[in-house]
C-alpha cells in the first residue's frame, strides 16, 4: 500500500509523518517540486529584517533525515504535472509515473502577482521561499534601492515593510482595500496607519501601485490556493476557490485528501467554509489528512481565524469576526474596547488594547482583538479558546486568569473588556 503526498512543506510533511506514526508498513513517498523541504516561510521577513542571520536556520528537516528517521522517501525536484485518479497514478514533469493507493494533496498557495504591470521585471520580488529571500537580500546588497513599494497591507506586506524600513529604505505600501490585515476593522487600520506614520512608512489605502516610481517592488497582495492540478483531476473546489474538503480533509475523490493552504476549512464562528491559509492550520490539517490516509478516523473541526503579527515593534492579534464582518454574517454585534496596563504600573506596565465582540441576542462571543507589546499571544489564545467553546460574555468575564505583578494584573485586560461588554449588553 503506497501513500503519495504532493508538497513537502508544512501540510505535506505533517501528513507523511502522522501516517508513518500510525502505520509502520505503509510505503510513503513525498513529491516536492522545489529544492527544499520543511522550511518556515514565516521566518523569511525576519531574515530580511536581520533578526534571523542564516536562512539555513529556517529549514528544519532534510529529505535524508526523513528517510533515516521515519522511513519516508522525500523527493525534491519532483513536480507533479498531472493526477490520473482512475489509474491511481501521478505523472511527474519529466514523464515518470508514480503509482498511489492513497493521495494527499498539499500543494500550498502562491502570491498573486496579477495586479502588477510588469510582474517579471528584475526589481519585482515575492517572498515565499528561502530562495526568494536570498535573491531579495542579494538585490538589497548589490543595488541599494532607495524607494520600495510593497503591494498589499496584509500581514506579509506589513512584515516586509517593517523589514525594509530597518534597512533605511523609504517604503510605500499600497493596499487596494480600505482596511489592512484583510480585516474590516477601522480601529485596527487606524492603529497600523499611525504606526506607519511614526516609522515613516507611507501607507496608501484604497490605492493601486500604478506608475509609482520604485526601484524595488515586493508583491504581497494576497495569495491564491494552488488548486489547478487537483481541479484538472476532478477534485472539487469550494466557493472560496480552495479545495473543498470535509472535516476528515477528504476530497470528493475516494482515497484523496487535501490539506494546508490549498484547502478550505470551516469557520468555527460562522460555521461556513473559509480559506485562511496559515501555517498553524496547515500543520493540523496535514496531520488529520495523514492520519485518515493511514486508516484512522481523525477530524479537523475548523478555525477561529486567529492571527498575530508584529508591525514596527507593535503586536496586533485578532481572532473570530470583526464587528463589520459579524454584521455581514447576520449577527447583531456589540463591541467593547478598553485600554489597560498589562502589569501593575510599578512593574513597568505597558498599554494593552483589548476589543471584544459579542452577539446582542445570544451574548455569545464572536471575536476579539488584542494590541500591545507583551502577552498578546496568551490573551488572544484565551479568546480563541472561548470562541471554540462558544462561550457567553458572562462566563468569559469569570475566567480564572493568573495574576502576579511581574506578569499580569489582578484584573486582566481581557476581563476588564468583558465587564465593559456586559454593561453594553445589559
Ligand atoms: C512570508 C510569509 C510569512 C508567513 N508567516 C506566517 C506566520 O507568521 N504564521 C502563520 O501561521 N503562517 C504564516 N505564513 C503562512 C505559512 O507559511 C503557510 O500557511 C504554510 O507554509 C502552508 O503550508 P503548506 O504545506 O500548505 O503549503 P506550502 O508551504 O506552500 O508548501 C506547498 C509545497 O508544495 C509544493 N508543490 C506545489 N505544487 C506542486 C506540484 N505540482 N508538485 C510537487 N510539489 C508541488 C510547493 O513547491 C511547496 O513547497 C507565512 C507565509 C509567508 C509566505
Amino acid at each position: 500500500m503506497r501513500l503519495v503526498v504532493i508538497g513537502g512543506v508544512a501540510a505535506g510533511l505533517s501528513a507523511a509523518a502522522r501516517a508513518r506514526r500510525l502505520d509502520r508498513n505503509l510505503e510513503i513517498v513525498v513529491l516536492e517540486k522545489g529544492p527544499l523541504i520543511s522550511y518556515g516561510a514565516c521566518g523569511l521577513p525576519y531574515y530580511i529584517e536581520g533578526q534571523v542571520r542564516d536562512l539555513a536556520e529556517l529549514v528544519r528537516f532534510t529529505p535524508e533525515r526523513f528517510r533515516r528517521e521515519r522511513n519516508i522517501e522525500v523527493r525534491t525536484g519532483a513536480e507533479v504535472a498531472a493526477i490520473h485518479h482512475s489509474r491511481r497514478e501521478v505523472a511527474l514533469a519529466g514523464g515518470e509515473r508514480v503509482h498511489y493507493d492513497k493521495l494527499v494533496i498539499a500543494t500550498g498557495a502562491r502570491a498573486d502577482r496579477s495586479s502588477l504591470p510588469e510582474p517579471e521585471a528584475p526589481h519585482v520580488f515575492t517572498l515565499e521561499t528561502p530562495d526568494d529571500a536570498r535573491r531579495l537580500m542579494e538585490y538589497l546588497g548589490a543595488r541599494r534601492p532607495r524607494q520600495a513599494a510593497v503591494v498589499g497591507a496584509g500581514y506579509i506586506g506589513l512584515e516586509i515593510a517593517t523589514a525594509l524600513r530597518a534597512h533605511g529604505i523609504a517604503v510605500a505600501v499600497f493596499e487596494r482595500e480600505a482596511d489592512v490585515l484583510g480585516r474590516s476593522d477601522a480601529h485596527l487600520t487606524r492603529t497600523v496607519a499611525a504606526l506607519c506614520d511614526e516609522f515613516h512608512i507611507e501607507l496608501r489605502l484604497g490605492a493601486e501601485i500604478g506608475n509609482f516610481p520604485a526601484d524595488l517592488v515586493v508583491m504581497a497582495a494576497g495569495r491564491r490556493p494552488n488548486t489547478e492540478l487537483a481541479a484538472e483531476a476532478g477534485v472539487e473546489t469550494g466557493r472560496t476557490g480552495a479545495i473543498r474538503a470535509n472535516e476528515r480533509m477528504e476530497t470528493n475523490l475516494a482515497g484523496v485528501w487535501a490539506a494546508g493552504d490549498c484547502a478550505e476549512t470551516t469557520h468555527l464562528v460562522t460555521g461556513r467554509p473559509v480559506w485562511l491559509p496559515l501555517g498553524t492550520t496547515a500543520n493540523k490539517t496535514g496531520r488529520v489528512a495523514g492520519a485518515n490516509a493511514a486508516g484512522a478516523r481523525a477530524r479537523f473541526p475548523g478555525v477561529a481565524g486567529t492571527s498575530i503579527v508584529r508591525v514596527c515593534g507593535l503586536g496586533l492579534a485578532f481572532t473570530g469576526l470583526a464587528a463589520a464582518e459579524a454584521r455581514r454574517e447576520g449577527f447583531d454585534p456589540v463591541a467593547a474596547r478598553i485600554e489597560a496596563l498589562d502589569r501593575p504600573h510599578y512593574f513597568w506596565g505597558r498599554k494593552t488594547t483589548v476589543e471584544l465582540i459579542a452577539d446582542r441576542r445570544t451574548r455569545r462571543l464572536l471575536g476579539g482583538t488584542v494590541i500591545g507589546q507583551r502577552g498578546l499571544e496568551g490573551r488572544i489564545n484565551v479568546v480563541a479558546t472561548a470562541l471554540t467553546n462558544r462561550m457567553r460574555v458572562e462566563d468569559f468575564a469569570q475566567l480564572d486568569l493568573a495574576y502576579t505583578p511581574p506578569y499580569a494584573q489582578v484584573w486582566d485586560p481581557l476581563l476588564i473588556a468583558a465587564q465593559q461588554l456586559e454593561k453594553l449588553l445589559d
